[in-house]
């Protein structure tokens, strides 16, 4: 007998107007996607002086941004208030929900200033670290890491210039490290510095970062990641201190270090979402281990329905080129295919050249890759025990999304208080659209985050009544059902009550409808 293929749907039945699907191009600016035009796999785009005007932010989100990512390592609260007003004004212009990811540093360790800007190492050259901040000698490197020469031993390695100068500690005295170039190559001034295998005394969260986390919580931003995370305890003191200030913010832990690994449940545990940064991962391990990890730490963010963001790299030479390389177009279809929740661009959108480009080509990627992800790969069986949701809801989510998948339903409606039922019908990767409805905006962006979810709007149905109504008219609207096809509602019995208002935990959902469009 001949092996089964992979089970898959042709997207393209929920897709009434494939056609035009097939001719967008990057030509076409100006035109906003809609629904059916904008991949599952949502769209993280960094934010920088490339794209940091609001007619760039526009572009970006037309063309299929979903969340914007302000990284903490490039400026403080003052410059980056100015790109969140930035970002929520567009968004609210656009009438489309976009969340805001504040990404903070934590203990990243840079170099001081070196000679001219730049130093050429070579082979066996030697070369120190000194405490302070200031270095006559070139070959004398400072770093803003106080207590690094006492905790360098001989031995360890020191990774510069994102992993491509290497140099190997060989000697020690009090405020000064000699090391010996064991890779060549090019250092500048304040590039990273990687210290795999070292042990680091550094806070997971420093003063700048606790500073920036409190802004960034009055702020009011969708998610805050903490980069260079080792345990639980640091992603949960993060929590601690947004809570502290009157913040619901997502935690997003970076998974960059060996120590992370060690630990990944507990810290996809500890998380509300997880990133792969691969940036910092791939000096931090080895290399060649980095693709197996990413799908182990995507593996395990499903088990316990946390979506992940792969980041880094996707489609690096579009900083310079129109066109990505085939190696990046594969590399952003086979993490859509292992299973991401999203993809980051950093640089590309950042600093690049074609930053709407980018984003254009990613959404394109995605879209063209999802028709093949294997459906309902991940079986309620295979979740962790750990469940943050009712057995009930839980239940109705996964009975739903079959019933939808069967009646080749056009669309699912959930009605969600607080996200967390839409992130649960995310999770299913049943590859029917869905209608995410909240009446709190800080839920709609949290769903930006939601593979497959599109937020929508919606105050607090009455009644079932009145949610078949407003889905009804939601689904036609965003042209995703007409007269006739059938659509698939997700609520609760109680559908005013939120969390607060119910004894079981988090509003339960308990109640699928099955609705025929009305025709026109
Ligand atoms: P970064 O994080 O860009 O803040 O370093 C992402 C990564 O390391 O990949
Ligand atoms: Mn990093």
């Amino acid at each position: 007998m001949m092996p089964s293929a992979p089970p898959t749907i042709d997207r393209d039945q929920y897709l009434p107007h494939a056609d035009s699907m097939h001719h967008h191009h990057e030509s076409s600016m100006h035109s906003q996607l809609d629904i059916r035009q904008r991949a599952y796999t949502k769209i993280v785009a960094t934010i920088g002086p490339a794209s940091e005007k609001p007619d760039t932010i526009a572009e970006l989100i037309r063309s299929g941004v979903d969340v914007f990512r302000i990284n903490m390592a490039h400026g403080g609260p003052e410059e980056q208030q100015v790109l969140v007003d930035a970002v929520r004004g567009v968004s609210e212009e656009l009438r489309q929900p976009v969340a805001i990811l504040v990404d903070l540093a934590g203990p990243k360790i840079r170099l001081g200033e070196v000679a001219n800007g730049l130093i050429h190492c070579e082979r066996d050259a030697e070369y120190c670290f000194v405490d302070g901040d200031y270095a006559e000698d070139p070959h004398d490197l400072t770093t803003t890491y106080e207590p690094l020469t006492s905790e360098l031993s001989r031995g360890d390695s020191v990774m510069l210039a994102d992993g491509t100068v290497m140099m190997q500690v060989i000697d020690k005295q009090p405020g000064r490290v000699r090391m010996k170039v064991t890779q060549a190559g090019d250092v500048r001034s304040r590039q990273g510095i990687n210290l795999p295998g070292v042990n680091l005394s550094a806070p997971a969260i420093s003063v700048t970062d606790h500073m920036h986390a409190i802004w960034a919580a009055k702020a009011k931003v969708d998610f805050v990641s903490l980069s260079f995370v080792r345990a639980p305890d640091e992603v949960k003191a993060l929590k601690d201190i947004l809570r502290s200030s009157g913040s619901n913010a997502g935690v997003v832990a970076k998974i960059e270090k060996r120590e992370a690994l060690d630990r990944l449940e507990e810290v996809v545990a500890a998380s509300d979402a997880v990133m792969v940064a691969r940036g910092d991962l791939g000096v931090e391990i080895d290399v060649a281990q980095m693709p197996i990890e990413q799908k182990r730490i995507i593996r395990v963010c499903h088990r316990y329905e946390r979506p992940v963001i792969i980041a880094t790299q996707m489609l690096e030479s579009m900083h310079e080129s129109q066109r990505p390389t085939r190696a990046e177009v594969t590399d952003v279809a086979n993490a859509v295919l292992d299973g991401a929740d999203a993809c980051m661009l950093s640089g590309e959108t950042a600093i690049g050249r074609f930053p709407v480009k980018a984003v254009q080509m990613m959404n394109r990627i995605a879209q063209a890759t999802e028709t093949a992800i294997p459906t309902m790969m991940w079986r309620d069986s295979d979740r962790a025990d750990y469940a943050t949701r009712h057995a009930v809801t839980r239940a109705v989510v996964s009975g739903a999304g079959l019933m939808a998948k069967q009646l080749k339903a056009k669309t699912l409606v959930v009605a969600s208080h607080s996200g967390n039922t839409a992130l649960a019908m995310s999770q299913l990767r049943n590859l029917v659209p869905t209608i995410g409805v909240s009446s709190e905006e800080s839920t709609l962006r949290k769903m930006c985050l939601y593979w497959g979810v599109t937020p929508i709007s919606g105050a607090p149905a009455q009644d079932m009544q009145e949610l078949i109504r407003h889905a009804d008219s939601w689904a036609r609207a965003t042209g995703l059902a007409e007269g006739g096809d059938r659509i698939v509602i997700v609520g609760g019995s109680h559908l005013t009550a939120g969390p607060e208002h119910n004894e079981m935990a988090g509003g339960v959902h308990d109640v699928v409808v099955v609705h025929e469009v009305e025709g026109d």
